[in-house]
């Protein structure tokens, strides 16, 4: 489909698609709209019911709920019709087409009926738009008044000529590919977030596709991307050729990552759901000593209050005469504050460089700059055009109803303000901090926070933000613990008021006696002198007082975690997700490339530490662009693990020679994820048999998953060819409780603490060691301080845990008896949920 137009300097006339009052589209109640992110047009406040087509042309979609419609017209214009706003989510109820995708009509041809009273009463409003998606190359003459459908004109469209054919100048670029997004919006990219998705897109000049399965779409044309249907929990992928490609994928996918303006419900962002749900049922305290808010960085500090109070920067509206001169102060100001932020990224780390490099974005729009240089056009001063386009955004941005979009706007006032004391020459106030202060401010800035004396200041509380706020992560990220959302009280304490705040739980208390400040600095050290001796004995081994020991080995994605791991006293690596090898780019590693990855990974571990190499596990939540897979209705009961690459043995067979290749550099195992049948396992294996002959190498030890429960029941079976098990409680857990992993509400019901699956892994357990093989678990239970005892009581040999966690879960294992595990276990099994057993657990060993 063209969103060019073919013919220029000519006229279209649109006639009413409804009668009734006709409503300029800047007054429609939805910003996409509104703010013309579909494209220009009109809206109708409908008083007929029956949508009649207002030109000639072609239909080329009609939305599955019914609600819109598109037409494309000979000249090339596209028109849409959406019918009432957020009717979308009404799912075709009140609305009949009448029409169908292919059809051609003529103007006052029937195209939907709608039941009026339904719409009225069941959606946010009737109006209806009827927009031209390609309206850069028109111009509008708009009617006003009541229009009579099939009567009267609506629009009068002049197309322009088009003269900025990009030509086929992005040819010449290589495509950049995103990473696969899973799609959060509930009702997929329906009107609304395409419009929000095109918007952005248009900004760059690279050609950028939207590709799902095996349906793409030009990601600037609204209609396309809405044509494809992409719906809720499916993944898509941004392709973009030009200039400025990578620019293209970077923004859109963060965009498409943070739901497009809606409210996600991905996996992805279960966790932000839960803080936004948290953000807006923060209780509060009805103790006047403690208050409550949004746990933003974990830790304790214990100091005394000093307010930051908000500076106010005031501005001349009037500069010089000369606007060329306000523009190139305007220029100045913005290349300036750039510098300065690429100063910040130069010495920070990732997490802080990522935010000040998208603050680096923020400054480069277009749509920003346009409007302070509109402003100047106008003959006001460089600042203040430019505080009038920063607050403009801001508040565009905190209107939105995605907290994470909305949090933004604290980004974008950072910037701002930034730019605007370089214009008006004033540098940031720096207040006199005193020793052990505790911030507390009404919000702080990405800059605020990371200029913070932090040898003065322990920690801080915001009235404003949450937890997944710039300021949140930088917070993390420099290990200060902070409070957000805090009650708004708080700005009423007076500065050098005692404090404690919990950065863990989100509440501060005031005024603590000197008795409790001495409790909470006796338990920070105790459990910093804990920390400090996990790490400093992390090279010992994890041997109970008993004297039985447990491997703990980590899981990696790539060198670096494995170079961590071993500097963290892993012995080993049980479980090296491969996937992440292949991911994020646009076609698979090659068996050098692999080659090379897994030979540095077992010189770093050496012969001494053995490396476990899962192969490749893609498929359910973990697509990959360069090979598709056709679309499911259950991909985590579909094609997924050892059954994708069985399908494809070509991709195994360069896995395993470049597995075999690296082996010779240390001790390499393979394993086998998903497995659900004997047929599988051996069927792999066999593969595996015929490249180590092709080679001329000994054959390695290879093992499964147990991660289907199929195999925990069949495990005798299992265990009688298989080298080793290591159970994937994350995906045991799924299975077991028929509970997706991922699912926004029903997560936290795939506990791997259920008794239930306990009992299956006590299976594997005693299958394995009947036939003299090893047990591990890599699933993320391994490293639960709460699991670690009832794994070793069931007789699991090896823990496979997250590298940060290998030194704690190391010295908890030399604090436990192997029998009083046992008795743990044994008593786990019976109780009656996960609950119960994390109960047990807390009562019986960790409150010691
Ligand atoms: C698991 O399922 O527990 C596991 C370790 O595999 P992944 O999380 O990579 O699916
Ligand atoms: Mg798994």
């Amino acid at each position: 489909m063209s969103t060019k137009l073919e013919n220029p300097s000519k006229e279209l006339k649109l006639t009413a698609p409804l009668s009734g009052p006709l409503v300029k589209l800047e007054n429609v109640p939805d910003p996409v709209f509104a703010q013309k992110m579909v494209g220009d047009g009109i809206s109708i406040d409908p008083t007929s019911n029956v949508l009649l087509s207002p030109c000639t042309g072609n239909i080329t979609q009609v939305h599955p709920s019914h609600h819109a419609v598109t037409i494309m017209t000979k000249l090339g214009v596209e028109v849409m019709i959406h019918i009432g706003i957020d009717t979308v989510s009404l799912k075709g109820a009140g609305f009949t087409p009448k029409v169908s995708e292919g059809e051609t009509v003529k103007p006052g041809d029937e195209l939907i009926e709608f039941d009026m009273d339904y719409i009225a009463t069941n959606a946010k409003s009737v109006l209806t738009q009827i927009i031209v998606t390609n309206s850069e190359h028109v111009k509008f003459e708009y009617s006003e008044g009541i229009v009579k459908a099939g009567k009267d004109v609506v629009l009068n469209l002049c197309l322009k000529d088009n003269k900025t054919e990009q030509a086929n100048s992005n040819s010449k670029f290589e495509p950049v590919v995103s990473k696969p997004i899973t799609i959060g919006n509930p009702t997929g990219l329906h009107a609304r977030p395409s419009a929000m998705l095109s918007h952005c897109a248009k900004k760059f000049c690279s050609e950028i596709e939207i590709v799902c399965g095996d349906k793409k779409g030009n990601a600037k044309s609204t209609t396309a991307v809405m044509k494809m249907e992409v719906g809720n929990g499916e993944s898509v992928i941004i392709t973009a050729r030009g200039e400025d490609a990578n620019k293209a994928v970077e923004e859109l996918t963060e965009l498409i990552c943070n739901g497009l303006g809606e409210d996600v419900v991905s996996a992805d962002t279960i966790s932000e759901c839960l803080i936004s749900e948290e953000k807006s049922n923060t209780p509060k305290s009805d103790n006047p000593n403690e208050l409550l808010g949004i746990a933003a960085s974990p830790g304790i500090a214990i100091g005394n209050v000093l307010r930051l109070k908000k500076e106010v920067l005031i501005v001349e509206e009037y500069g010089s005469d000369d606007s060329s001169v306000e523009e190139e102060i305007l220029t100045n100001a913005i290349t300036k504050t750039i510098d300065s932020l690429k100063g910040i990224i130069e010495n920070s780390d990732s997490d802080e460089s990522e935010i000040f490099e998208a603050h680096i974005e923020l400054l480069d729009d277009p749509e920003l700059i346009a409007i302070a240089k509109g402003e100047i056009a106008k003959g006001k001063s460089a600042g203040y055009a430019w505080q009038k386009a920063y607050t403009q955004q801001v508040s565009s941005l905190a209107s939105l109803k995605n907290e994470l979009l909305a949090g933004r706007a604290n980004d974008m006032r950072d910037i701002g303000e930034r730019t605007l004391r370089t214009i008006i020459g004033i540098e940031t106030k720096q207040t006199d901090i005193p020793e052990n202060t505790i911030l507390i401010a009404e919000d702080l800035t990405p800059s605020q926070t990371a200029t913070l004396d932090r040898s003065k200041v322990l920690g801080f509380c915001t009235v404003q933000g949450g937890a997944s706020s710039h300021v949140a992560i930088l917070a993390r990220s420099f290990d200060i613990p902070a409070i957000a959302g805090i009650e708004e009280r708080i700005m009423e304490i007076a500065d050098g008021t005692p404090i404690i705040i919990n950065g863990a739980t989100g509440l501060a208390e005031i005024n603590p006696s000197e008795e409790r400040i001495n409790k909470v600095k006796d338990e920070l050290l105790k459990a910093k002198a804990k920390k400090d001796d996990a790490l400093k004995n992390c090279s010992k081994p994890a041997i109970t007082v008993d004297g039985h020991q447990v491997k703990i080995v980590g899981n990696a994605g790539g060198l670096e975690e494995i170079e961590q791991s071993a500097k963290l006293g892993g012995e080993g690596i049980g479980l090296l997700r491969s996937e992440f090898i292949f991911q994020n780019r646009s076609s698979a590693p090659n068996e050098d490339e692999q080659a090379k990855v897994y030979s540095s990974m077992a010189k770093t571990l050496g012969p001494e530490r053995p490396l476990v190499i899962r192969t490749l596990d893609v498929g359910g939540d973990k697509p990959l662009p360069y090979l598709p897979i056709p679309k499911e209705e259950n991909p985590f009961l579909g094609e997924r693990g050892i059954r994708v690459c069985l399908d494809r043995p070509k991709i195994l067979r360069t896995q395993f020679r470049a597995i075999l290749n690296a082996s010779k550099h240390g001790t390499i195992e393979v394993m086998f994820p998903m497995i659900s049948s004997l047929e599988e396992f051996r069927n792999a294996k066999n593969i595996l048999a015929e490249e180590c002959e092709a080679l001329d190498v000994p054959m390695v030890k290879t093992g499964i998953m147990v991660e289907v429960p199929v195999v925990a029941a069949m495990a005798e079976q299992f265990a009688k060819e298989v080298d080793f098990f290591s159970v994937g409680t994350n995906d045991l857990a799924q299975y077991t409780m028929a509970v997706d992993r991922g699912h926004p509400k029903l997560a936290r019901l795939a506990d791997g603490l259920t008794p239930g699956l306990l009992k299956l892994i006590a299976m594997a357990t005693d299958a394995a060691h009947k036939y003299g093989k090893t047990i591990s678990v890599c699933g993320g239970i391994a490293s639960d301080t709460q699991a670690v005892p009832i794994l070793i009581g069931l007789g699991i040999d090896k823990l496979s845990v997250t590298v940060p966690a290998i030194p704690t879960i190391k010295a908890q294992i030399r604090e436990l008896s192997l029998e009083q595990c046992k008795q743990i276990a044994d008593k786990a099994l019976k109780q009656e949920s996960a609950q119960g057993v994390r109960e047990l657990v807390d009562a019986t060993c960790l409150n010691k």
